[in-house]
This record gives structure tokens, C-alpha cells and sequence, in this order.
């Protein structure tokens, strides 16, 4: 293969638009997931997967968080929380309980204490696998049922990886019923972030070129995939 036709089928899907449409909140009762804003991918210096600089996308995300929290009613909130020891690769060892790096960040710690938000700790990637109980009901769908909402905003980190990785399955539940009144999934894209991770400075740690992770393709990326599968996509 030549390296046009190796860089072919990235330039066509440059070419697919991440289409945005706005949130409107005034009609229908509207449900919010806040995916792991906590300090461990979110605050400068807090671990291996925070990042190591100001990063902008982030606080986007979690001002526009903070501002959606005040407007809509019903919220679940999930915070990436790990026992110490256990592994989820391919990710180094991150959010550990007790080092406080799977606490909310310090613009969201007032959700611990709101009778309309439920904090769910978790410690896998999709929010709907983690809130699997033991009897095999599941936190996600009672909490989508007994909030009589009629449609769910998504937010958080990663965009690609644990905001993709509750949509998808809620995707799936929303067809099988299992969402009570449920019709829209929703993605609201100014209050989504992933990590930054250049393939150079990932040659760099000499880590393999597969762990190079730069920030907006795979911020793209994720909504592309959700926006493909039937999500709403909001900004
Ligand atoms: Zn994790």
C-alpha cells in the first residue's frame, strides 16, 4: 500500500460532518449522565491519566457540566473509582479509592450532596456494565424508570471511551424498553472531553504507536460513532 492509499480513508472520514443540533431543554423531561469528571482525568497532576497542562477542552466540559447540572433536574453521576491493585488495561493504574483521584472535580463536588443527583461509583468503562447489580437489575435502567425523563443528556470524559461506552449500551436498552420512556439519547458536545496523547510524545514515553491518543480526532471520532448509531448530538 502507498502512503496515499494508506491516508485515504482518514481524509474521507475528515470529510464526515459531527452534525450539532442545540439543546432544548424546554420541552420534554430531559435526564442528565455526567460520566467521571473527577480529579483522576481531569485535574492537572492527579495521575497518569490527567493531564499534565491546563487543558481547555477539559474545562469546557466541566463549566458546561456545572451550568447543565443547575438546569436539568434528575442526574446520575458516575465516578471512576478503583480498587487498589485492579487492573483494566490498557490503562495504567488510575482513580484508585483513597487517593481521592476518583473524586469529583472541585466545580462538581456539590452533586455529592444533591437529593436529585445519584453518584455512582464504578470501575469499568461502561456505566451501564458498572451499574449491574448482583440480582441482574441494573442502576441505570431503575434510575431511567423511576425519574419518569423522557430523554437522556450524556456528558464527560472520555468522549471515545466511557461517554461512547454508556451510550452505546443505552442505545441498545432504549430499543429493548429497558429505559422506561426514554426516546433520545442525547451527546452534548461542548461538555464532552477525551485526553491528549500525540503520537510523538507517545514515542517519546516509548509507548507503543497504538497508545497515541491525539485529543480532538478522537474527540471527533467518538461523537462520529455515536452520531452514527442513532445518538442526538447537542453543542
Ligand atoms: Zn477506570
Amino acid at each position: 500500500m502507498d502512503a496515499i492509499a494508506e491516508i485515504a480513508p482518514a481524509l474521507e472520514t475528515a470529510a464526515v460532518p459531527v452534525v450539532k443540533t442545540d439543546l432544548d431543554l424546554t420541552v420534554g423531561n430531559h435526564g442528565l449522565i455526567v460520566v467521571d469528571e473527577v480529579h483522576g482525568f481531569c485535574t492537572v497532576g492527579r495521575g497518569p491519566l490527567a493531564p499534565t497542562v491546563p487543558n481547555p477542552q477539559i474545562e469546557r466540559m466541566i463549566a458546561e457540566t456545572e451550568r447543565l447540572a443547575g438546569v436539568i433536574g434528575p442526574k446520575l453521576v458516575f465516578r471512576d473509582s478503583h480498587p487498589p491493585g485492579q487492573a483494566e488495561p490498557p490503562y495504567p493504574e488510575h482513580c484508585v479509592r483513597g487517593t481521592g483521584d476518583d473524586e469529583l472535580v472541585d466545580a462538581l463536588a456539590f452533586l455529592e450532596e444533591r437529593s436529585d443527583a445519584l453518584v455512582m461509583p464504578k470501575d469499568c468503562i461502561s456505566g451501564v456494565i458498572g451499574g449491574m447489580r448482583p440480582d441482574g437489575s441494573n442502576v441505570v435502567f431503575d434510575w431511567a424508570k423511576r425519574t419518569g425523563i423522557d430523554s437522556i443528556v450524556v456528558v464527560g470524559i472520555c468522549t471515545d471511551i466511557c461517554v461512547l461506552g454508556v451510550v452505546l449500551p443505552l442505545l441498545s436498552a432504549r430499543t429493548r424498553g429497558f429505559l422506561g420512556g426514554v426516546k433520545d439519547i442525547v451527546v452534548h458536545e461542548p461538555a464532552c472531553a477525551t485526553y491528549d496523547l500525540p503520537l510523538a510524545v507517545a514515542r517519546s514515553l516509548d509507548l507503543p504507536d497504538s497508545a497515541a491518543h491525539p485529543q480532538e480526532d478522537f474527540h471527533r471520532m467518538g461523537l462520529l460513532i455515536m452520531q452514527n448509531q442513532g445518538a442526538i448530538i447537542t453543542g
